[in-house]
């Protein structure tokens, strides 16, 4: 981003910036190596260091348990969308997904074509404003595993609790709230993100599986698509995306330096809180999520007028407030305030839409 600009995109996404600035200096000689981490062999000593410590960091970041491999992978959330069916059916034939949102729509399809889909629970009669009361969803005991959407990044929808699935292992899609607070991890059977959202640049996607997860895929299941094949391998069996596991490391130590998952929980509910406070007191702007499932992270508001959509954007840019469009799915704006988001991008944020109101409302 340049000197005094905010960017709201929904990703890929704002990163630290004091993230970027070590990219900066490292990008030519990393280390006294002489290269960019670019230019390293995948299998050199430097490089290795690399990925170890950015696994050791996310482990400790996210306190996550021995028994559970960590992956570093490719091909974006949306390729996990099928390896998760192609490798947790085990034997089973059905699996439950909770419809939330456009995302979990996306899972939904794509596991369609390898086992019978129940819907365990679905916010379609409610708009997706809502996530059904857990008191209502209908559990198959036969499922393969149960699949949800910590937080649905188009319909600003998000989880503030973990759902209870007894013997049948839980799979989130946490593309867009991972390191955002934290979270149980032992409470899970397999997590997945793309990095793009909270982590760092494209091309890395990230899997945290427990061991006993791992078991032999649907038959015909490409080497590249067996969980199996990048846990034994250590995620080195072919050439990992490197430059972006060493940014997603550089962020990784950025946030054990400034406190921890924790922290960055206090910092996002503040920066949220304060949005969602101006947005319901306007008059002028409207969020439709219902007050319990607000996503911290992504905030999409209408205008009172659409016709004014277009000039908001336009001053919105004038003043260093980037990318504040909403999705081509949903209209309106939507505000993306990830971890690397600063508190005063949402002052920056607010005290415009107010200045917004005096001129046109
Ligand atoms: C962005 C996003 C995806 C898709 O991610 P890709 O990395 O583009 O495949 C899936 N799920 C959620 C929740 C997302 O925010």
């Amino acid at each position: 981003m340049g000197i005094g600009q905010y960017n709201f995109s929904a990703g890929p996404a704002v990163l630290p910036k004091e993230v970027l600035t070590q990219a900066r200096d490292e990008m030519l000689d990393w280390h006294g190596s002489g290269m960019s981490v670019m230019e390293m062999s995948h299998r050199g000593s430097e490089f290795m260091s690399i990925i170890q410590q950015a696994e050791a960091d996310l482990r400790a970041l996210m306190g996550i348990p021995s028994h559970y491999h960590v992956l570093f992978l490719q091909g974006g959330a949306w390729t996990q969308f099928a390896m998760v069916p192609m490798n947790l059916l085990r034997g089973r034939h059905t699996a439950d997904y909770v419809y939330t949102g456009i995302w979990a729509e996306k899972a939904i399809e794509e596991a369609s074509r390898y086992c019978e889909v129940k819907l365990a629970a679905s916010g379609a009669a409610q708009g997706f404003h809502m996530i059904p009361p857990y008191s209502q969803w209908n559990l198959n005991p036969e499922a393969a595993y149960v699949h949800y959407t910590a937080n649905e990044t188009i319909g600003g929808v998000e989880f503030n609790w973990i759902p209870e699935t007894g013997e049948v292992p839980l799979v989130v899609d946490m593309s867009s709230d991972i390191l955002s607070k934290p979270v149980d991890v032992s409470r899970f059977g397999l997590i997945y993100a793309g990095a793009q959202k909270n982590i760092g640049p494209a091309g890395l996607t990230i899997v945290i599986v427990r061991d006993d997860l791992l078991a032999e895929p649907l038959p015909g299941t490409p080497t590249m698509m067996d969980y199996r094949t990048h846990a034994t391998h250590g995620s080195m069996f072919n050439t990992p995306p490197t430059y972006a596991v060493y940014m997603a490391g550089l962020v990784f130590q950025h946030l054990k330096q400034t406190g921890g998952l924790q922290a960055a929980a206090e910092r996002n509910r503040k920066k949220a809180g304060l949005l969602y406070a101006y947005i319901d007191g306007s008059g002028f702007y409207q969020n439709p999520v219902a007050l319990d499932c607000r996503s911290l992270m992504n905030v999409p508001f209408t205008l009172r007028d659409p016709k004014l959509d277009e000039l908001f954007l336009q001053g919105a840019e004038q003043r260093g407030l980037m990318q504040l469009k909403g999705h081509r799915l949903a209209g309106g704006m939507r505000a993306s305030i990830y971890n690397a988001m600063p508190l005063a991008g949402v002052h920056a944020l607010v005290d415009y839409m107010q200045d917004f109101i005096r001129l046109y409302a």
